[in-house]
């Protein structure tokens, strides 16, 4: 297995994890709701019965006009509440009043009629008194029946009864279980969604995990064979002097130059490295103080007149910029020195290196032109990616590690610029920044 197909693996498991932790998220969040819901649902369908129980229970005047004539004619509940006071509100249909004897038998058999055959085998609970509950029987077609109830104890002339108000609620029931059936439907069907959705933002966050992870990868791997190079070079010519022990070092100078200039580059690749690496991280931050333009332009460029010199080139630059602006001074000298470092390596003796700074349109320009080799266009797109070399064998032997770019880069969007690379007329090319000026 390659290291692709490890890393894709790798990111499909981790994947999963995250969906299956979104599946059980959701479908905990959704019973919880649906259970919250339907509770709340039972509690208001049967608020109105429990209530309406309550009242009839307490009403001691009919509960005793009951239990004087136990044997009246069978005469609704509801009609007779309805005769005495027409404010109430109607208890519920199928409202009965059972009155027990102290013993358990029903007494009041003949004003019940013939739905005393329905509670005939129901019991007297003296245990749960003046309270609403639930309870069941089977009437005598087998059907079962749900009721709400409430018992109270009573006396009429010293004798002790129990009142029993009683509510069918078969068809309450009937609308909880549909509503209970749709709800759940509902439910899952939610659940179902929620699970698409969350596969589509499980592949979706992981893209961008994915991405910085694959490019830290390349990151890596490019940054180690890059030092191999560098360390081979040394690590051969130490081995050569350990063969010449009689040589003196003035003899053996080229070599100890050789691997100083290599420890030296070894130094700056490390130190980028590093950079970049805490750039990544988002650990280096901006210190922007006001800099005056004028000497700091002085002291960056001023020195590279010299180098420029020295190779056979010519380095001017004109600041019209006199103020003062808010930048990190040491990043944008950093800045600097990449562009004029490039500028000055991509171009052949006798070559030209201007450096223009201007304030336009509330932004600080930096223009480095430079009259050199150029670049393609298609090389321009690729160009501030790390280690992207135009030519890698002729900008290795120029010392270059295609890095200096994605640091300018770096150093332009931290303080919120941006930076282009144009073509130069009639050859070579320009690098413009533009930094907006900030108070
Ligand atoms: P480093 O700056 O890390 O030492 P480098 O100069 O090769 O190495 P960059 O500064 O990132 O890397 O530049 C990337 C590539 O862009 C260079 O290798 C070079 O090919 C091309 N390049 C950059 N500046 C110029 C320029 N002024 N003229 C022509 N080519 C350039
Ligand atoms: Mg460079």
């Amino acid at each position: 297995m390659n290291s692709s197909d490890s890393r894709k693996s790798m990111m499909r498991t981790q994947q999963n994890k995250l969906l299956l932790l979104n599946i059980l998220s959701f479908a905990l969040l959704f019973v919880v709701l649906g259970t919250i819901i339907f509770q709340m649902i039972k509690m208001t369908s049967y608020r109105w019965v429990d209530n309406s129980l309550r009242r009839i229970s307490q009403d001691t005047e009919l509960i005793e006009y009951e239990a004087h004539h136990l044997d009246h004619p069978n005469y609704p509940l509801n009609d007779l509440l309805r005769d005495r006071d027409k404010n109430h509100r109607n208890p519920p249909m199928q409202t009965q009043l059972i009155i027990w004897s102290e013993g358990g038998d029903i007494l009041n058999r003949g004003s019940l009629g013939a739905r005393y055959y329905d509670f005939a085998s129901m019991r007297l609970n003296k245990k749960t008194l003046d309270r609403v509950y639930s309870c069941s029987t089977v009437d005598t077609n087998d059907h079962r029946l749900y009721f709400r109830t409430i018992t109270s104890k009573i006396k009429v002339n010293h004798k002790v009864y129990y009142a029993q108000v009683i509510t069918n609620v078969n068809q309450i029931q009937v609308t909880i279980r549909q509503f209970k059936r749709m709800l759940t439907l509902c439910m899952i069907v939610f659940w179902i969604m929620s699970l698409f959705l969350s596969l589509f933002l499980a592949k979706r966050s992981m893209r961008p995990i994915l991405r910085s992870w694959e490019r830290q990868q390349k990151f890596v791997e490019n940054a180690s064979h890059e030092l191999r190079t560098p360390l081979a070079i040394i690590q051969a010519k130490l081995e050569h002097l350990f063969t010449k022990p009689q040589h003196t070092i003035i003899e053996e100078s080229e070599n100890i130059a050789i691997s100083l200039n290599e420890v030296r580059r070894l130094n700056q690749l490390t130190s980028d490295l590093l950079l970049l690496a805490r750039s990544d991280g988002n650990v280096i931050s901006i210190n922007r103080e006001p800099t005056a333009l004028d000497e700091f332009l002085n002291q960056v460029i001023k020195p590279f007149e010299e180098v420029a010199m020295m190779h056979d080139k010519t380095l001017t630059y004109h600041n019209d910029a006199h103020q003062f602006v808010m930048i990190d001074s040491q990043r944008i000298h950093q800045l600097l020195v990449i562009l004029i470092d490039n500028a000055l390596k991509y171009t052949e003796s006798g070559g030209h290196v201007e450096v223009y700074s201007y304030i336009h349109n509330r932004q600080w320009i930096i223009e480095v032109k430079d009259d050199g080799i150029g670049i393609k266009d298609s090389d321009k797109k690729r160009l501030f990616e790390r280690f992207y070399r135009v030519d890698e064998s002729r900008t290795r032997e120029r010392g270059g590690y295609g890095l200096g770019l994605s640091i300018a880069k770096w150093i332009v969007d931290s303080h919120h610029g941006t930076i282009q690379v144009t073509d130069n007329e009639p050859h070579g090319t320009i690098f413009k920044v533009s930094l907006p000026l900030t108070k």
